[in-house]
């Protein structure tokens, strides 16, 4: 076996992601849905995906449909897996999974393939009613809801929503997405179930409930509730090993540009990790890393493959120790985020490959 003396390890507690999952669906008041669309949040949808499973979700939503196809086969036949951007009728390659359809064009290719055949073909329905990106618009929803017909052919196991402004609770936008869903779903699909929240919805109080919630983010334990407290459990650390420490004297630079310069004597700590790995560019000068649970700043610019920390306040950290960049109090991936201007959607969608990930916990 090859060991890399400087790659860093990705630790994933999946009984943390369970535990976030039940939390959510018992404030929810029913199972919610798993969202592993990107990997799962960058993470590695398929144990996580085995991880929900086994604790009892049975439906998970992702983007494409190779992702559906990936997730097929390491869950099986069991669950529910719905495609977030759809896909053509036909194209599923039998992998069973379920298409949102986004649009009137969606609809008809869809419903006509079922028409044809005499099998009503599993979908979900997506209106707009605020986003603006994907789903029927007011005017598709108003034809289809003039013309139910236009169904015919469809098993439609959900018709579904997307809020904007969920992680801003007093924004305005949310109370009229819900009395337009409301409304909408009752004109084109009554009696079809219906989901509506993401993570940061199900926080939104009883008028966001639904029969099947999609939280994604909450799930791997960034903050639904921005500005309170984080309700949900860390769930990733990310540790890299010191390649070196070299000592350089008051006045010298450090990095690409020069952007440090010694205001006195400084041991520099360099670790094998960079914005190729996920560690953003945006982070240079402005992050810290945590060593035996003390913070180490970030000093010069993040380069692709190395990074480097004033360790000058830490005699006893040599070649080969670790720091935990990413993990721990005050170094969470929404703290991260927060020193570059992004979020923790962002920090954990951009987690590397070359990390050895250790999954702990889940099944
Ligand atoms: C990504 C996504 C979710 C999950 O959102 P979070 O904010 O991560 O909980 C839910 N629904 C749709 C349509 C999405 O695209």
């Amino acid at each position: 076996m090859v060991t890399d003396a400087g790659q860093g390890v990705l630790t994933v507690d999946l009984d943390a992601v369970v535990a976030n999952w039940r939390d959510l669906s018992a404030r929810h008041g029913a199972p919610c849905a798993g969202v592993l669309k990107a990997d799962g949040y960058g993470l590695g949808a398929a144990p996580v995906g085995r991880a929900l499973h086994a604790a009892g979700c049975r439906t998970f939503f992702v983007a494409h449909l190779i992702e559906g196809m990936a997730l097929r086969d390491a869950l099986g036949a069991g669950p529910a897996i719905i495609v977030l951007n759809g896909f053509a009728p036909g194209a599923d390659g039998q992998a069973g999974l379920w298409p949102v359809l986004n649009s009137l064009g969606d609809v008809e290719a869809h419903a006509t393939a079922g028409r044809a055949d005499g099998l009503p073909r599993p979908a979900l329905l997506h209106l707009d009613t605020g986003m603006s990106r994907l789903g029927l618009d007011a005017g598709e929803q108003a034809a289809l809801a003039a013309d139910r017909a236009r169904l015919a052919g469809l098993d439609l196991h959900f018709v579904m929503t997307h809020l904007a402004c969920a992680d801003y609770p007093t924004h305005p936008l949310n109370a009229r997405q819900a009395q337009r869903f409301a409304a909408a779903a009752a004109a084109i699909a009554p009696g079809v179930k219906r989901s509506f929240a993401n993570s940061s919805g199900i926080f939104l109080g009883p008028d966001y409930a639904s029969d099947l919630a999609r939280p994604g983010c909450a799930l791997y334990g960034i903050n639904p509730t921005p500005g309170a407290a984080n309700p949900m459990r860390q769930v990733v650390v990310l540790e890299v090993p010191v390649l070196q420490v070299r000592e350089i004297p008051a006045g010298d630079t450090v990095g690409y540009g020069a952007g440090y310069t010694a205001p006195r004597n400084v041991r520099v700590a360099t670790v094998a990790a960079g914005y190729a790995d996920g560690y953003l560019r945006g982070l240079s000068g402005r992050s810290l890393a945590l060593f035996q649970g003390r913070a180490v700043p970030l000093i010069g610019r993040v380069s692709m493959d190395l990074t480097t920390f004033d360790a000058t306040d830490f005699p006893e950290l040599r070649p080969g120790c670790r720091l935990m960049l990413v993990g721990g109090p005050g170094n969470t991936p929404d703290d991260i985020a927060a020193r570059c201007d992004t979020i923790g959607y962002e920090v954990l969608t951009s987690l590397g490959h070359r990390y050895q990930r250790r999954y702990i916990g889940g099944v």
